[in-house]
């Protein structure tokens, strides 16, 4: 039975939004995984506050990955089957961390939030005015990316400051 629930869609072919959207489904599960590992890893100073943001933030992603799953169900598609799919198709590198150290985690996850950011900022440009559902899916996952990188941000200054007082007092 044809989709009424896809008339809605102007100008846009449903099959590019569906590639697009397991695109970002990968990026999701990677970002979702480096979050999770990177909170295992990581070591050094504050350690516990960065602990606290990186598992909020591996938790928003996979949120972001069942919402990208559930839209890409609902335009009548399937969301990528095998993990190994999303190295071929994410947006996004994937940033293995290979120095544990605070700093250079939270440098990691703020690379990736950027990257998620321009994803995310070209598919609302893509999606506006042609698909009112998935254009509110990624305006709501694009202000989420967009904090994470403040929030990392923040956590990274603040752990820089926090060094060199250390620094000073030991001078
Ligand atoms: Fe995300
Ligand atoms: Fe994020
Ligand atoms: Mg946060």
């Amino acid at each position: 039975m044809a989709m009424r629930r896809n008339s809605i869609i102007k100008g846009l072919e449903i099959s590019e939004i569906i590639t697009m959207l397991n695109k970002a489904y990968s990026d999701e599960w990677l970002a979702y995984y480096q979050y999770f590992i990177e909170s295992k890893v990581i070591k050094g100073i504050m350690r516990d506050a960065a602990i606290a943001e990186l598992t909020q933030h591996a938790a928003d992603e996979l949120r972001h990955a069942t919402m990208i799953a559930d839209r890409i169900i609902q335009l009548g598609g399937t969301p990528l089957t095998h993990p190994q799919a999303w190295f071929t198709h994410a947006n996004c590198e994937y940033g293995e961390p290979k120095d544990f150290d605070v700093v250079a985690i939270l440098n990691d996850a703020i690379k990736g939030e950027q990257c998620a950011i321009s994803v995310y900022s070209k598919l609302v440009d893509i999606t506006k005015d042609k698909d009112i559902i998935t254009y509110n899916m990624v305006s709501s996952i694009l202000a989420d990316e967009v904090e994470h990188e403040e929030d990392l941000q923040t956590l990274h200054d603040d752990i820089g400051e926090f060094i060199e007082q250390i620094k000073k007092s030991m001078a």
